[in-house]
C-alpha cells in the first residue's frame, strides 16, 4: 500500500518516477489490474464536482502528481510529495523499461495522423519496444465493444489512453477490466508531444511550475482551463487553514 495525501478530497500517492515504475512492474508481474491517473490541478479541482472522475481517482491503484501545481498543493498541506511524475515522462520511462522487460503496449487516443507518428517515434527511440496495437481517440460509445475486442486480441500489458481528462480516466475506470490489459494509464496530451504536434515547455519552465503558461501560449483556447489553477490553489489554502 503506497501512502497517499488527500488533496481536495481525492488521493494522490507519494511516488517518485522510480517507485511508480516499480509499482507498475509489480502489477504486471502479479497480473493485477491497476488504473493509473496522472493527476494535475485541473483534474483534482474538477473531481470535486464530477462524480465519475471522483470515483476514478478513488478506485485508481496509483495516482501520480502530473503537474507542479499538485506538488505545490502538497507543500501547502504540509505533506510534500517527493516529485512530479508527469504522464509524458512516465510513458518514456516505461517505454525504456518495457524494452528490457518485454512489456506489450497498446496506444489508444489522439488523432489518427498524430497517433501514427507517435507510434513511429516510440519505435525509433526505443528499439525493440512492443507496440502491439493502436487506435485513435475519436470514436463513439457504440464503437467501444469493437475497440475493446481489438485491445483484448492484442494482449497488451499496458494500455496508454490519451483522450484528455476527465474522458480518458472515466473511460479507463469503466473499461480497463474488459480490455485484458493489466495497467491502464491516462496520459493526456502525451501522443501529441511524442509526435511533435505540441511542443513541451523548456525545462526551466517545467522546474518553475510554468508549463501551464507555455501551453496557454501554444494553445490559447485552453484559457478557461488555466483559470482553474488559481481556484485550485485557493481551494487548497482553504483546505489547509480549515483543519
Ligand atoms: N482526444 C481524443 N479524443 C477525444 C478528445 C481528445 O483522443 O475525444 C485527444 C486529443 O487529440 C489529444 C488528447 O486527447 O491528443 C488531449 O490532450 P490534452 O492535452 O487536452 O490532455 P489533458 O490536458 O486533458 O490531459
Amino acid at each position: 500500500m503506497i501512502e497517499q495525501i488527500d488533496i481536495l478530497g481525492s488521493p494522490v500517492n507519494f511516488l517518485t518516477m522510480e517507485t511508480a515504475i516499480q509499482a507498475i512492474a509489480r502489477c504486471i508481474e502479479e497480473k493485477k489490474v491497476c488504473q493509473v491517473v496522472t493527476a494535475n490541478a485541473e483534474i483534482l479541482y474538477m473531481a470535486q464536482h464530477d462524480p465519475g472522475l471522483f470515483l476514478a481517482l478513488h478506485d485508481a491503484g496509483l495516482v501520480t502528481a502530473d503537474g507542479m501545481g499538485v506538488v505545490l498543493a502538497s507543500r501547502i498541506l504540509g505533506q510534500p510529495l517527493p516529485e512530479r511524475v508527469a504522464g509524458v515522462d512516465l510513458v518514456c520511462a516505461l517505454a525504456e523499461r518495457g524494452v528490457r522487460a518485454g512489456w506489450r503496449f497498446y496506444l489508444l487516443g489522439a488523432k489518427p495522423e498524430v497517433l501514427k507518428v507517435a507510434v513511429e517515434r516510440l519505435e525509433l527511440h526505443y528499439p525493440g519496444i512492443q507496440i502491439v496495437g493502436s487506435h485513435h481517440g475519436y470514436f463513439s460509445q457504440a464503437d467501444n465493444v469493437a475497440i475493446l475486442e481489438g485491445i483484448r486480441n492484442s494482449q497488451p500489458d499496458i494500455l496508454l489512453v490519451a483522450m484528455g481528462a476527465p474522458k480518458q480516466d472515466i473511460w479507463l475506470h469503466d473499461y480497463l477490466d474488459k480490455s485484458g490489459a493489466y495497467v491502464g494509464i491516462g496520459v493526456g496530451g502525451t501522443f501529441d508531444i511524442l509526435a511533435g504536434a505540441v511542443q513541451r515547455a523548456p525545462l526551466w519552465m517545467q522546474r518553475f511550475g510554468l508549463e501551464w503558461l507555455f501551453r496557454l501560449w501554444q494553445e490559447p483556447r485552453r484559457w478557461r482551463r488555466v483559470l482553474l489553477l488559481p481556484r485550485f490553489i485557493w481551494a487548497v489554502l482553504w483546505q489547509r487553514f480549515r483543519r
